[in-house]
């Protein structure tokens, strides 16, 4: 029998097992948190994950079974999360720099492979400086809060990731939504915004649920006729997007109209984890003092900083990387076009085939899993109402066989569930 302190906890498990405060508040919450649990069930946008027991690639081994799944999920878009180059770089610095840092930037958490990354970044993007966070989601919330008063206006693409939303909404700036990728909104808006200081245009270069690219040139026009800055977030560009894999801005041509970039080094870049962001060495400068995030976060580990450097190594070595996985996109693509399927976005390896119906998609996804091919079925509130869809993401390591095989099974799949005819 529990008593004094240790019996104010209830054990949920054995010996050693998790304990659960007791106490009417602790079971008041609970309740709360399975009403809540059981909602999120009901109105099936529960989302569960898969273990995966090998490497990140274009097959996989679940946990529990289930050898060679062909993997059309991840964002491993060039391969490099199991490039042995990348993963040896890794290693390497692990055994010289160690496991971590125990510290954040400023206090001495800052090594040698650090500043190089930094330097590697800013060079790779053809910008001034660039300054590493934890995660891109760190970089979009540290970034507008700092630079960014009550002065100054921000205009955000409606459909922008999530961080960027929570970023903005950290700051203190004026706020204008517009209409995606909606140019005469963004104009009338930019005209609104006329009133205060400075004038920040904000948009994903790729966004990640429609695989639509952001009209850029049209946005730095704008942006010049009115005054403002342009930032984009890249994770979904970086590394293969235009001729040498730079981004966005080098697809569209221009490169030296956007004035920040943010992005990740835990998509194309190796995989592993980490964000950056890129621009004018004054505002990296005031990143470095005011950006809570950087400030308050431990610094990357070294393991990680290796493999993004190696990453970039490689990209800057040769462009054939980049341009390897334009190809298979187009395969994709096209075969599932010639299929019936509706694929939305253009030429981007997020290759959404859309669907309408959420039941629709998600049997389509289990029964795709039946067949040995992993991909993800997304529905409201991820993406709007009746626009339910499966998302496919091509990598450079997939091979055409494994392109045609992922498109043979759709097509079945397809006429089982009457997505076909
Ligand atoms: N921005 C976009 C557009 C993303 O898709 C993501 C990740 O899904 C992020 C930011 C966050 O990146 P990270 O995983 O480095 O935090």
């Amino acid at each position: 029998m529990l008593r004094g302190a240790a019996g104010r906890l209830l054990r949920c498990g054995g010996a050693g097992g998790p304990r659960a405060a007791s106490g009417s508040a602790a079971a008041q919450l609970r309740r709360r948190l399975e009403s809540e649990l059981e909602d999120i069930r009901g109105a099936g946008t529960w989302k569960s994950e898969r273990v995966i027991a090998s490497r990140q690639g274009p097959h996989l081994r679940l946990a529990g079974g289930g050898d060679g799944i062909l993997n059309f999920c991840a964002n491993n878009y060039l391969g490099l999360s199991s490039h042995p180059e990348v993963i040896r770089a890794a290693v390497e610095a692990l055994e010289k720099f160690g496991a971590g840092l125990s510290s954040v930037r400023f206090i001495c958490g800052t090594q040698s492979i650090h500043k190089d990354l930094e330097e590697k970044i800013a060079r790779f993007h053809q910008r001034e400086d660039a300054i590493l966070y934890a995660s891109c989601f760190d970089a979009n919330a540290g970034i507008f809060e700092a630079l960014l008063t009550p002065e100054d206006a921000v205009l955000s693409d409606e459909l922008n990731h999530a961080s960027i939303i929570d970023g903005i909404r950290l700051c203190k700036a004026n706020k204008y939504r517009y209409k995606h990728m909606d140019m005469q909104d963004l104009e009338a808006k930019l005209q609104d915004a006329q009133k205060h200081r400075l004038r920040l245009v904000a948009t994903d270069g790729a966004f990640s649920m429609d695989g639509d690219i952001a009209p850029l040139r049209e946005i730095c026009q704008l942006a010049q006729k009115y005054d403002a800055l342009v930032f984009i977030d890249e994770c979904h560009a970086t590394g293969f997007l235009g001729p040498n894999g730079r981004g966005t801005d080098e697809l569209l041509g221009v490169m030296d109209k956007v004035t920040i970039i943010n992005s990740t080094l835990g998509k194309a870049l190796g995989g592993a984890a980490g964000g950056y962001t890129t621009g004018p060495k004054p505002l990296i400068d005031l990143l470095r003092q005011r950006s809570r995030p950087y400030l308050f976060s431990n610094s990357l580990p070294p393991a990680v900083v290796g493999c993004a450097s190696k990453a970039l190594d490689l990209l800057m070595e040769s462009n054939a990387i980049a341009q390897s996985m334009a190809a298979k996109t187009q395969r994709f693509r096209s075969k599932m076009t010639a299929a019936g399927f509706t694929i939305s976005g253009k030429d981007h390896p997020i290759c959404p085939v859309m669907l309408g119906d959420a039941r629709l998609a998600a049997v389509m996804a289990e029964d795709m899993l039946n067949r040995g091919i992993y991909v993800i079925g997304f529905s409201y509130p991820v993406v709007p109402k009746g626009k339910a869809r499966i998302r496919v993401q091509i990598s450079a390591v997939h091979s055409d066989e494994d392109i045609d095989r992922c498109v043979e099974a759709f097509t079945e799949v397809g006429r089982k569930h009457g997505a076909l005819p």
